[in-house]
């Protein structure tokens, strides 16, 4: 059983579209939130999601574009992408982001935005907050997004957790006790490699490989500017910042 888990799309149909011509064959393509917001495509990244027959959950940028997530602690450059966002946004999309829960379990697996204790909102950052969300979830793994770095949290034996970054290219083993796994993100990546992030998990296998595919960042800094959205936001996608 092999999954493509990606997160964090934000709009960049240009990275999304690197990523599905970089695709292995997979059984399941998940989606960990944040599919719109800061990015100039939602509509048509919507619609190669569901072409793609991905299992997504609910990010606090998707739920903000539809009105059922206050956007009050966004800062002023994500709260004018989400107003232009919400307009942009067609029947189709309104309805595909309404559907999505904001938890997903499946067998060895939980999905999740944010973290599994605060699934739109909560940022897992440190082993601490990893460690403080093991009694939140009842599978052995749970996959989250949200902080746009690629990370694995471990369990420890005394209940504590352990990170392992998720370096370009390289394959973390989850083949034992439970972990919180970050894919990273394919439209916004935030750990100064400007290449989308993804991730190939292997059930089968208990391997986690982070993969990074580069895309036509300049297409998608026009797209931006050409449709208003703040020129900061499109400046940022170079560095991966
Ligand atoms: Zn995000």
């Amino acid at each position: 059983m092999r999954l493509a888990v990606l997160s964090d799309i934000h709009a960049n149909l240009a990275a999304l579209d690197a990523v599905r011509a970089d695709l292995p064959t997979v059984d399941e393509v998940w989606v960990l939130g944040d599919i719109v917001g800061y990015g100039p495509r939602p509509n048509e990244v919507i619609a190669a999601l569901q072409a793609m027959g991905a299992r997504s959950v609910l990010g606090n940028h998707d739920g903000a574009a539809i009105r059922l997530v206050d956007p009050s602690d966004f800062n002023p450059d994500a709260h004018a992408a989400i107003s232009w966002t919400a307009d942009a946004l067609d029947d189709n999309a309104r309805a595909y982001l309404a559907s999505l829960p904001e938890v997903r379990r499946d067998g060895a697996l939980t999905a999740v935005h944010g973290s599994p204790r605060d699934p739109i909102w909560e940022y897992i950052v440190s082993t601490a907050v990893a460690a403080a969300n093991w009694a939140a979830f009842d599978t052995r793994l749970c996959l989250f997004g949200h902080t746009h770095l690629p990370i694995v949290f471990a369990a420890t034996a005394d209940g504590d957790a352990h990170a392992v970054a998720g370096l370009p290219g390289e394959t973390v083993a989850i083949d034992e006790g439970r972990a919180l796994i970050n894919p990273g993100s394919v439209g916004q990546p935030r750990d100064g490699n400007p290449a989308a992030a993804y991730l190939i998990l292997d059930l089968t296998e208990g391997a986690a490989e982070f993969r990074r595919v580069r895309y036509d960042v300049a297409a998608t800094q026009r797209q931006m500017l050409d449709a208003g959205l703040p020129p900061r936001l499109a400046e940022r996608l170079s560095y991966g910042r």
